[in-house]
């Protein structure tokens, strides 16, 4: 079977759910996601209302021989899903809490947001990261840093169990002991396996934290990345930090006050004794006067605050490496890539504190890798033309290769796109975890239905 009209209301006629073809309205506004670098044109778009409107697309993939590419908000699109079935699973989005067993059970379209919302009565956490807007499914399979990282570990340390259409068409529960071969590589490995409906994982008992973060001159972004360095060094578990210079763009979507300005701003959350937490951030106040401080005790229900992460959909652009300290010749890279240069296309360099929880979880558990780098380094561009894209994309390979003998040259997948998405994936994992990831591939998606996410088989593509 071919995909043309009558192939679409073929699958129309088994859907609870919508089929929208290229000729449809709504097409052009479903085909976006959240981040608008990415443009891309699908076959067929899918919104499901049931699982069962996910298992009869997979199958109807599979007959004609489309791709398969899962968005929830479109916060991650990694590769452009053209000549695909693109299935939007937004409109899955029931979340039961279990308060006793301290877990939520989340359709694919939840965003984490919501789960806040629905826990947090109970006195619950989930392991979210600096976005509430983020959806749980992707945020989860590529691993999940969040505030409480140090202190209770990744997203997807926390999964307790996965249901999952496969490319076959077949909808399975995994768990530590049903399918755990699968269990074993979603959690790290990425959308590759097939359509994730739901996820269980576990709650944690936090209600409130201190945390916040401070704003600095970009004047001082050489001393506070070595004072960060030094001090994250001090810190227990219960701290999970971050550190960002950044420089915004002349752009006119760029409030006029802020444009071209540089700064530095400290974020940390403290999941135990505010006092406690008050004075590792009052070591900050000592060293240096903030232009702005937004710490405080707050509930948790406020954990977006801490980040502040922008709500509307953006053009942006960005990559990651990981990195296993920070010395003064890596600061200077740093400094002058984002600060100096005031016509830099990259925006921002973020260092987030790694270690605790993540690094104690057994390398073997899961498909996570690198669980013993200290620093995950992301940096980012905005960027509204293709033109301005590829300037961002040149300057932060030029960026890498100037940091090149400061970094492990391993790479943290929720952090990828673009090329990166098919040529740095394996510097995600471990050696052999990779292979068992590759082997996992060819058991179940032997024909790459799934090739819209980080690319075990690598692929040619275009940004
Ligand atoms: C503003 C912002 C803040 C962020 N903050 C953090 C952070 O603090 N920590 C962190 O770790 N990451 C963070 N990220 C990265 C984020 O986790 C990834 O971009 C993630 O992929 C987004 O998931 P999504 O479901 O919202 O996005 P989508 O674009 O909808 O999905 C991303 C990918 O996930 C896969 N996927 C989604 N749903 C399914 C499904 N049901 N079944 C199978 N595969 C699926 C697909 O491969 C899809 O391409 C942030 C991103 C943004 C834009």
């Amino acid at each position: 079977m071919t995909v043309n009209t009558t192939s679409a209301v073929y699958l129309q006629q088994q859907m609870q759910g919508r089929v929208l073809t290229p000729e449809d309205a709504d097409y052009e506004q479903l085909r976006r996601g959240w981040n608008l670098t990415i443009n891309q044109y699908p076959s067929l778009i899918l919104v499901a209302e049931t699982v069962e409107d996910v298992v009869a697309g997979v199958r109807y993939a599979r007959e004609t021989g489309l791709g398969v590419a899962v968005q929830s908000t479109g916060h991650g699109l990694q590769i452009p899903a053209n000549n695909s079935l693109l299935i939007l699973t937004s409109r899955l989005n029931a979340i039961e809490i279990d308060a006793q067993a301290r877990t939520a059970r989340m359709e694919a379209g939840v965003v984490w947001g919501k789960v806040v919302e629905k826990a947090v009565p109970y006195g619950l956490a989930p392991l979210l990261g600096s976005s509430p807007h983020v959806g749980v499914v992707g945020y989860t399979l590529g691993g999940g840093i969040g505030w409480l990282a140090r202190k209770y570990g990744l997203a997807a340390d926390s999964v307790r169990s996965i249901d999952l259409v496969t490319p076959d068409g077949v909808l399975r529960h995994t768990s530590p002991t049903e399918n755990a071969d699968l269990f074993w590589g979603l959690r790290g490995g990425g959308g590759n396996f097939g359509v994730v409906t739901a996820l269980e994982v576990e709650l944690f008992p936090v209600t409130s934290l201190y945390g916040g973060n401070l704003t600095y001159s970009g004047e001082l972004a050489g001393p506070a990345l070595r004072f960060y360095r030094d001090w994250i060094q001090t810190l227990p578990d219960e701290m999970t930090s971050s550190i960002a210079v950044l420089r915004f763009p002349s752009f006119p979507q760029v409030p006029a006050e802020m444009r071209g300005k540089a700064f530095v701003i400290l974020r940390a959350a403290y999941v135990g004794d505010d006092a406690e937490g008050e004075a590792y951030i009052q070591q900050w106040l000592d060293w240096n006067p903030p232009l702005s401080n937004a710490f405080h005790t707050l509930p948790f229900s406020e954990i977006a605050t801490v980040s502040n992460d922008p709500v509307d959909p953006a053009p942006t652009f960005y990559s990651n490496e990981l990195l296993d300290g920070l010395s003064d010749e890596a600061i200077d890279v740093i400094v002058q890539n984002i600060i100096t240069n005031p016509t830099a296309p990259l925006m921002v360099t973020e260092l987030r504190h790694a270690g605790g929880a993540i690094a104690r979880v057994p390398a073997d558990s899961n498909a996570i890798g690198n669980r013993d780098a200290q620093l995950y380094m992301q940096m980012a561009g905005m960027a509204p033309t293709p033109e301005i894209q590829a300037a961002v994309v040149a300057y932060i390979q030029q960026y890498k290769a100037q940091l090149q003998p400061y970094l492990r040259g391993n790479v943290y997948l929720n952090f990828i796109k673009g090329h990166e998405a098919t040529s740095r994936v394996k510097d995600a994992f471990l050696p052999e975890s990779y292979k068992r990831l590759m082997a996992l591939k060819a058991h179940y998606d032997p024909d790459l239905m799934f090739r819209f996410s980080y690319q075990l088989v690598p692929l040619p593509v275009a940004e």
